[in-house]
């Protein structure tokens, strides 16, 4: 999930985001980590205490993501306030940025070149757990990269759960879904949910967007196998050029899902980040702000008539003026938590969201997640527009 962070600097006329204010309270009260001897049914070792507490020195903040108490929203929709709960308070863990897709729209940081990948080494990752465990934060959500690609990640799950973890979720859009095996083992391995990163459910519009003839229909397999096995999910699409004209239907097969499983469904559909690779393949990518709100507005409605949940997030209030309850940002706000006291502080700057200097004066600053700096500076604020 995309951090939604405070700005304090001007840069090239327009402002990175300054996020609506919180009440700094703080976590539930630090719980211990158990004891090595009590630990873990996992392959190898739990890390040493000792290094854990180490470790808590290099990072003295935790960014978590947490429920906004109460929602921002004007009429806080039940479907989205339980999305949220479910979801948070969680931390991202991430693992490291290798993939084995190669996505079109892909925002990972990977270097100039594109294959500076990057893998954070186990002993990093116990810390971060330990960091989360330290402060009360008891969901943790595994991103990259690809989790489900680390050959270790079914220990790290395992890792997670003995350090009293417990929803561990899962981000990916890895093709081990489509293996039953695979699923199954996600499930002895304490996974409790899986963020399905899938963008349409038409092979061909998948194939153009994951730059792949066979990861679609394995993505898809992947998709029922979870459903089949009764596995807690949701899930994202971002937008584009390639799928915006199919949201419709995207959500009209998010409600024949949830007939034939007899489960509810939910999807979070969100706005490109334009860096990395996105950015190279920008103009055939990424589509206008404007002709994104119009979709979603017309997508979220349809949903509603399907009894099926659609939420979006990182498009701004101005764009999306009647779709304010179905914003994540009014239901998800992102902090920090102070690892030495526990304080909770507001997030930190995000150089990837902006805000021009107009949206000073609008009526629904505080709730807008901004702008993407890159596509600002590539098409301008003219689509962006205050509310009195
Ligand atoms: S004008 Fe648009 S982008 Fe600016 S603060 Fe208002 S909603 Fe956000």
């Amino acid at each position: 999930m995309e951090r939604i962070q405070r700005a304090d600097a001007l840069k090239d006329g327009h402002a990175a985001v300054t996020p609506p204010p919180q009440p700094l309270t703080p976590p539930a009260a630090a719980s211990t980590l158990p004891p090595v001897s009590e630990a873990p049914p996992t392959t190898s070792p739990l890390p040493r205490i000792g290094l854990l507490t180490a470790a808590r020195a290099q990072h003295p903040v935790l960014d978590v993501s947490l429920p906004c108490d109460p929602p921002l929203a004007d009429h806080p929709q039940p479907a989205v306030q339980h999305f949220a709960a479910r979801y948070a308070p969680s931390f991202f863990l991430d693992v490291g940025t290798a993939c084995p897709l190669h996505c079109v729209y892909c925002s990972v940081v990977r270097g100039a070149d594109d294959k500076d990948v990057r893998m954070e080494a186990r002993e990093h990752l116990y810390m971060r757990m330990a960091d989360a465990e330290s402060v009360g934060v008891r969901k943790l959500t595994f991103i990259g990269g690809e989790p489900a690609s680390r050959t270790d990640f079914l220990h790290l799950a395992d890792v997670a759960h003995a350090m009293g973890f417990q929803d561990l979720i899962l981000a990916t859009k890895s093709v081990k879904l489509a293996r039953p095996a695979f699923v199954a083992q996600l499930r002895e391995h304490h996974v409790s949910m899986v963020h399905l990163s899938l963008d349409s459910f038409d092979p061909d519009v998948l194939a153009v967007l994951l730059a792949s003839r066979t990861a679609p229909k394995l993505l898809l397999a992947g998709l029922h196998e979870l459903l089949a096995q009764q596995v807690e999910l949701f899930l994202f699409a971002v937008l584009t050029q390639h799928n915006l004209a199919g949201l419709d239907d995207y959500v009209r097969r998010l409600a024949d899902l949830q007939q034939r499983y007899g489960r509810p469904m939910t999807a979070v559909v969100s706005p490109l980040k334009v860096q990395s690779r996105a950015d190279k393949n920008r103009e055939t990518l990424v589509p206008r702000m404007a002709d994104l709100a119009h979709a979603v507005a017309r997508a979220v409605d349809l949903a509603q008539t399907l009894n099926v949940t659609l939420i979006h997030k990182a498009v701004p209030p101005c764009l999306l003026p009647q779709h304010g309850d179905w914003a994540l940002e009014r239901y998800l706000t992102e902090a920090r938590i102070d690892l030495e006291n526990g304080q909770r502080l507001p997030s930190a700057a995000n150089p990837y969201l902006a805000k021009s200097a107009a949206c000073a004066s609008c009526a629904a600053t505080a709730v807008c997640p901004g702008v993407d700096a890159a596509y600002a500076d590539w098409q301008g604020w003219a689509e962006f527009s205050p509310l009195t």
